[in-house]
């Protein structure tokens, strides 16, 4: 599944003509994924995804796929965390992927969660990540379901 989620990655990126630094995080963010192995022609292809090592966060960024989403990604977090900073410190993406793999069964994604120094519960609903997400996440309300599932 990660594969294919690369590839679909690599080819909306090949329509762009942009850094593959973003498509392997894009990939790496999927819920599940440890690894990342795409395939290489030689040493340029090498040289090129060897950039991910060195990437600043701002340039491991996908938010801008947000900008040609599907229809049924739209209002889906990705965990890109565009959004953030978050004023009360929440690792916005972090929290919205270990819900969505508890919700999937996995029981560490919780175990995780619990250990998070910020939580759902410290959201002050200010709009803030509302306001950035390009994916039309409504976020300050996932915060108030997220809290709930876990109580926390
Ligand atoms: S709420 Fe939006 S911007 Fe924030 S992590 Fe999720 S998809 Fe990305
Ligand atoms: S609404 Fe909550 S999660 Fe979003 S930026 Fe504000 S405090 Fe952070």
């Amino acid at each position: 599944m990660w594969q294919a989620g690369l590839m679909a990655a690599y080819s909306i990126k090949k329509l762009r003509q942009e850094d593959r630094v973003q498509c392997i995080q894009y990939a790496l963010d999927r819920p599940g994924v440890l690894t990342v192995l795409p395939g290489i022609r030689g040493k340029e292809d090498l040289k090129e995804l060897l950039k991910y090592v060195d990437a600043t966060p701002e340039e491991k960024d996908y938010s801008i796929i947000g900008e040609f989403a599907p229809a049924d990604v739209t209002g889906k977090c990705v965990y890109c965390n565009h959004c953030m900073p978050c004023p009360m410190n929440l690792d916005i993406g972090l929290i919205n992927k270990y819900y969505d793999l508890s919700l999937a069964g996995d029981n560490l994604a919780k175990d995780h969660y619990m250990n998070l120094d910020k939580t759902a519960k410290d959201c002050i609903s200010c709009g803030h990540c509302n306001s950035r997400c390009q994916f039309s996440v409504d976020q300050m309300s996932r915060m108030k379901v997220i809290k709930e599932y876990f109580g926390k």
